[in-house]
């Protein structure tokens, strides 16, 4: 007897759980290439996404199978090498497979019903002879004959009130319109000057050659660029995926996400769109449609270069070529929440699965990188020099303690050095790394001050907004009349935020252009390129911010660069402070003496001692790590040891404890495997969820892999009110 045989699809869900499922594929659902696509699937009583990611034949199951409700789209959206890749990628992070896919791909692909497609009106000349006579049609015909094809927001960013003269326009028929889909691109309209390829330095050249060679060879080779900042790594960058899209491959570029301003895109696209290549942006900022549309141009094969923030690590790219990464030491490549992937050390692996290059960059490596080129696990390509013979700028330590600070922290030393910049008509750039009016709202009777209801933190005051604010959960309130615990009235500010410091600026240097950039000012679309451009054309005399204006910048007119508090990063309390410190301070004095003119550093302490910023005074990673490692190797702390933070948390407090004293004893690791806690979190008290800790710490992987695995065991028996977040190679502990 012929026993009947199905098809049967394994299908990753999107949902959380803890293996794939099987289902049946209807015989309809075969033509085409089945693994990567998208499907619609029953799932206890309702209907979720799916992606397929293998199929078998197979006699009929001896129990009941649910089948495969429809395909979503008409292709993959994922090619068997990435399903392989996030496949990897989750078990490494211990995260349920089908949220580590939902992660990877753009909302708009992880619900049932895709986000809209914008339809678009496009405006075209037609082949008519003659020409209109009024001023603003001919103006509108030519222009619009000039670009080809428009749409009516283009025209708009070029023509004031065009309604009339467009109506018109195309009652004669001079013009003609129609409806079409057009990819949303947050770049479109911004015309950029074609550039070419400067001739290189020595060491930018042997850098190249050296990737370009593995380019050839078509191999995993992983290198770390370590070059000063403003030595070239981006034009290093640049040439090597020229070699790449010559031999019709395809480049990844990852950036973090602050660093990823439409400067920097507009750099490739002067280079590249020239050349009729296409180059994708894939960002935070773009809407789930946009991020959709990127994804789909990836999809069809339309697209050349992906540049994008750490999740574009996941880019379905089909002839990936080369993968680099822009500051790879920058913590914003470790995601934080759910699937806590780090997006460059990802990038190392999906370079040893698709055997291609892969190019870290940083001026300030980090020291897992810079040990693992030691070793020779990364091949070392150095830049020494600044483009130019320009010089690193001065650095110089200012000794906080003896005189009076005047208003916004400024020591006299910096008020006078910004002073002269001013005269000078040159821009300083000052780093505070907090925002809002000061850290603390005190009450000078009892010293009480405003707390968080929902988290173990204090309120940060912002007097602009007449509000305190949680910087972890976003609670707000105005503040009360009066203190709370001795109904005192005299509430004082305490400390210095970004927004205080730009205004005692202001009352300092009344004649002065004074602009900020932190989370509070760049919230709106487009506000942060706003405060660049200005600070580019030289709008701006002092800029104002946090580390976000440390990131990748190239202002040529700075000259004056401004550290407001260099020990509040040196005494945060974590391993990696010194190592975060050094690589900040480093990034911010790289922003001075781009241009022609030389630069000056000023780095208020009150430690002056501090040995980790003697090391950023002179510009010397080399010291730095020499001071560092034998620390971390003391310590067994990476790159020496490998970490995982298990963090529980729920709302009731004693059942989080009760629950972390019993996870902690049932583990029984290799003794290769220390097991430090349970302690309560530094944070203790988050969106009202009391949390606890248990630090794995092992000089290997195979030994803490092996008691992850016996986790995963243990943890489904963990009540559901308390929720383990496993955080492999964690990054920020609170
Ligand atoms: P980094 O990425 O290391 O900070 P960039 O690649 O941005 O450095 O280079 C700094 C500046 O020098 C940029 O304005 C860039 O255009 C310019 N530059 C880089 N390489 C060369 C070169 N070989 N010749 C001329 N100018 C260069
Ligand atoms: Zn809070």
């Amino acid at each position: 007897m012929d026993t009947e045989s199905f098809f049967i699809a394994e299908i990753a869900v999107l949902a959380p759980l803890p293996h794939c499922l099987s289902y049946l594929l209807p015989p309809s659902c075969l033509d085409g290439e089945v693994v990567g696509r998208r499907v619609q699937v029953p799932l206890g009583g309702r209907s979720a996404v799916g992606v397929v990611v293998a199929v078998s034949q197979k006699p009929a199951p001896d129990y009941a199978l649910k089948s495969v409700t429809i395909f979503l789209d008409d292709g993959p959206v994922l090619t068997p090498q990435l399903l392989a890749f996030v496949r990897r990628a989750a078990a490494y992070y211990c995260h349920p497979f089908g949220l580590a896919l939902k992660t990877a791909l753009p909302s708009g692909l992880t619900q049932l019903k895709p986000p809209p497609v914008k339809q678009v009106t496009v405006y075209r000349t037609t082949e008519k002879s003659d020409r209109p006579r009024g001023h603003l049609q001919r103006d509108l015909l030519d222009w619009i004959s000039d670009q080809g094809s428009v749409s009516l927001e283009q025209i708009r960013q070029q023509f004031a009130q065009p309604h009339a003269a467009l109506k018109r326009l195309e009652e004669q028929q001079w013009l003609a319109s129609c409806v079409a889909t057009r990819h949303r691109d947050l770049f479109t309209g911004q015309a950029v000057v074609a550039d070419s390829a400067p001739s290189l330095s020595e060491e930018q050249a042997a850098a190249v050659q050296a990737v370009a060679d593995a380019l050839t060879r078509g191999r995993f080779c992983p290198f770390l660029l370590q070059g000063v900042t403003g030595s070239g790594k981006t034009e290093v960058y640049l040439q090597s995926i020229a070699c790449c899209l010559e031999q019709n491959r395809q480049a990844l570029v990852l950036v973090p996400e602050i660093a990823l301003t439409p400067q920097l895109v507009a750099r490739f696209r002067a280079r590249f769109e020239g050349a009729g290549r296409h180059i994708g942006v894939l960002h935070s900022g773009l809407s789930d449609g946009e991020r959709h549309d990127v994804w789909r141009r990836i999809n069809r094969d339309d697209i050349d270069i992906v540049i994008g923030a750490r999740s574009a690590i996941f880019a379905p790219l089909m002839r990936l070529g080369m993968i680099v990464v822009d500051e790879e030491h920058d913590d914003s490549y470790k995601q934080g929440e759910g699937f806590r992937y780090q997006g460059r050390d990802l990038a190392l692996l999906r370079g040893q699965m698709e055997q291609v290059p892969v190019l870290l960059g940083s001026a300030t490596p980090s020291l897992t990188s810079f040990v693992r080129a030691r070793e020779g696990q990364l091949q070392r390509l150095l830049l020494t020099r600044r483009v130019a013979e320009r010089t690193l700028p001065a650095v110089e330590l200012v000794e906080l303690g003896g005189e009076e600070l005047m208003p916004g922290a400024l020591s006299p030393t910096l008020h006078a050095a910004l002073e002269q910049t001013l005269q000078r008509g040159e821009q300083a750039l000052l780093l505070l790394n907090r925002r809002g009016f000061s850290p603390y709202l005190l009450c000078r009777d009892c010293g009480t001050s405003f707390r968080c209801p929902n988290c173990d933190i204090t309120l940060t005051w912002h007097r602009s907004r007449g509000l305190l604010r949680c910087h972890y959960c976003d609670y707000q309130q105005p503040p009360d009349e009066t203190c709370s615990n001795c109904g005192g009235a005299a509430l004082e500010p305490e400390g210095v935020g970004t927004e205080q410091l730009q205004q005692a600026l202001q009352e300092l240097f009344p004649a002065a252009r004074i602009a900020r950039m932190d989370r509070d000012t760049t919230q709106a679309k487009g506000a942060q390129q706003q405060l660049v451009e200005r600070m580019a054309n030289c709008e701006v005399d002092i800029l104002v911010g946090t580390q976000m204006v440390a990131k990748g910048h190239d202002f040529s007119g700075v000259t004056l660069v401004g550290i407001i508090d260099a020990d509040a990063a040196l005494n945060f309390p974590d391993f990696r402070a010194a190592e975060r410190s050094f690589a900040l301070l480093a990034q911010v004095a790289g922003r001075a003496g781009r241009g022609e003119r030389l630069g000056r550093v000023l780095v208020q302490t009150r430690t002056p001692d501090n040995a980790i910023l003697h090391c950023a005074v002179s510009h010397d990673y080399q010291a730095f790590a020499d001071q560092e490692l034998p620390v971390r190797q003391l310590l067994d702390y990476p790159p020496y040891g490998y970490l995982v933070n298990l963090v529980l948390s729920g709302l009731n407090r004693q059942q989080v404890e009760e629950q972390a004293q019993w996870l902690a004893a049932a583990l029984t690791p290799d003794t290769a495997v220390e097991i430090l806690g349970p302690a309560p979190c530094p944070l203790f008290r988050l969106r009202n969820r009391y949390r606890m800790q248990i630090l794995l710490k092992a000089p290997s992987r195979p030994p803490l892999r092996q008691l992850l695995n016996q986790l995963l065991r243990l943890a489904v028996r963990l009540p559901s009110q308390v929720r383990l977040a496993i955080d492999v190679d964690p990054v920020d502990m609170m």
